[in-house]
């Protein structure tokens, strides 16, 4: 933050007060400034890649470069290039229906910037879950205040530099701090706040926000199912699921939290498992893509949820030993599976956000639609099977965020579709055409026409109700 002169909560105020004064002294940019600043956004984001890339590894312990480009570096450019593709089209005035009564006369939507947007971001991916929302907001014609997770320091001085060397601080700040920053930040007058986090702190966000009247989108977390239909339990099942949910090493809010797997299939999916954990990860956990766990606390957490579920009877399985590199890797924590966990044990309860994998034998399809059902909403579904009566029957009698068929994740990528998720999982979305109209208010305009008859508007209005009724 620039300049600091008082306290957090005064400095922080104090620069949302001269974005605001800022936006309105300008007014909303154009779509030739707007796509100047997507521009240099990406430029910065390619130039600072390594850079994000080595801070991210020190602050998580080990991340490889490979997997911050593709699972971060990558996502960030895509929207970027999504936002510019498509930006004239979101800033267009809508045209709308304008009733019999009120003709001659226009109406239409156009989609004003909200002014200043609060972006609140969470640890685990803290380069695109902070640039795509900020790229989001410019798009929109915004001003932006961005508050990340001290739990990657790194790479919040990383950005920090970054932003600073192509916006000016009434454009981009950054505000750097933990939990007491962010509840301090959350209760600031924003005209529009995205926060991304845990489901917990997303109520506190919201009482905040509410004491301010602010609008608030909400992308939390929560357990999402991974459905496995019978017979489906092949390796391209078991390779995306693994993909999903060892990638960063499960701490990602839509990776598959757990599965719910035919009980036929029961021994071919756990086999497989391991196989394609040796597919993807031949070294297995010493495997230069396979990430450490971010803090000890988070370690320690995971190791409980262990624990728990054999205190209980569960059988864990290790999938891969813990490396030999785990003495100079900290933090390193094997796969593993959860064979015979019940509804009482913290793995079926918790949002797992590591690299374990409860799985659950069902015998019919309405197994599986009341055990979801009994569940809070989750922020994905996936199902592997055919895009049959079965998958039908799943996705019309459940509700979750998003919904990945025979794949996992990959909808997050597709930049077309709204991201977010519904009920404890979220409010609101991003990405898409949705992104830009959270960021935007839809301003409705109705012009009144010289050759209609507003005159049948005024007093007395028996005739008029008699006819508008008749
Ligand atoms: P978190 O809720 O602990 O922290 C998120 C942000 O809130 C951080 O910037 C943090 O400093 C701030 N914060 C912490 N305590 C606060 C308080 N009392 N008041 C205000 N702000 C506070 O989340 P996390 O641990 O960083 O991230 C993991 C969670 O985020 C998981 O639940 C995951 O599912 C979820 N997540 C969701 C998405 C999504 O797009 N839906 C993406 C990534 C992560």
């Amino acid at each position: 933050m620039s300049q600091p002169t008082g306290t957090m909560e005064e400095d922080a105020r104090a620069l949302l007060d001269s974005q605001r004064r800022a936006f309105l002294r300008d007014g909303p940019p154009d779509i030739r400034r707007r796509k100047a600043a997507l521009a240099r956004l990406r430029a910065a984001a390619l130039t600072h890649r390594a850079t994000v890339a080595e801070a991210i590894s020190v602050d998580f312990g080990h991340r490889s470069r490979h997997e911050t480009d593709l699972m971060e570096v990558f996502g960030v450019i895509q929207s970027i290039d999504y936002l510019s593709r498509n930006l004239a089209r979101f800033m267009k005035p809508e045209r709308r229906h304008v009733g019999l009564f009120y003709r001659v006369g226009r109406a239409y939507v156009e989609y004003q910037p909200k002014g200043v947007v609060g972006v609140m971001a969470p640890w685990n991916y803290p380069f695109s879950l902070s640039l795509i929302p900020l790229a989001t907001a410019l798009a929109a014609g915004n001003r932006v205040m961005l508050k990340p997770s001290e739990l990657t320091p790194r790479t919040s001085e990383a950005m920090q530099h970054m932003l600073a060397g192509i916006f000016t601080p009434d454009e981009v700040s950054i505000v750097l701090g933990g939990p007491e920053v962010g509840a301090a930040f959350s209760a600031l007058p924003f005209d529009h706040l995205l926060f991304t986090g845990s489901t917990d702190v997303g109520r506190k966000v919201m009482t905040a926000a509410g004491g301010n009247l602010v609008p608030l989108t909400l992308e939390l977390g929560g357990k999402s199912p991974v459905v496995v239909a019978r017979g489906y339990a092949g390796e391209r099942t078991l390779d995306s699921i693994v993909f999903g949910k060892l990638a960063n090493s499960g701490q990602t809010c839509v990776a598959p939290d757990y599965a719910l797997v035919h009980e036929d299939d029961l021994a071919a999916f756990v086999e497989g498992y391991g196989r394609a954990v040796a597919r993807a990860y031949p070294a297995g956990p010493a495997s230069d893509d396979y990430t450490s766990i971010v803090s000890d606390r988070h370690f320690a957490r995971l190791q409980g949820l262990l624990d728990d579920a054999r205190g209980r009877g569960a059988q864990v399985t290790a999938v891969g030993a813990r490396p030999e590199s785990a003495a100079t890797r900290p933090r390193t924590l094997a796969p593993a599976l959860v064979l015979g966990a019940g509804d009482d044990a913290a793995v079926m309860r918790e949002e797992i956000f590591g690299p374990i994998l409860p799985v659950r034998p069902y015998r019919t399809l309405d197994d599986v639609i009341d055990y979801v059902n009994g569940r809070p909403r989750p922020l994905a579904l996936y199902y592997f099977g055919e895009e049959d009566a079965d998958c039908a029957r799943l996705l019309r009698l459940t509700a979750s965020g998003n919904v990945g068929i025979n794949n996992t994740m990959i909808h997050v990528a597709q930049d077309d579709l709204p991201f977010g998720g519904i009920g404890p999982s979220g409010m609101g979305a991003y990405h898409g055409p949705e992104g830009f109209r959270t960021m935007s208010h839809a301003r409705g305009v109705f012009v009144q026409g010289r050759w209609n008859l507003p005159r049948l508007l005024r007093p007395p209005f028996g005739r008029l109700v008699e006819r508008a009724l008749a």
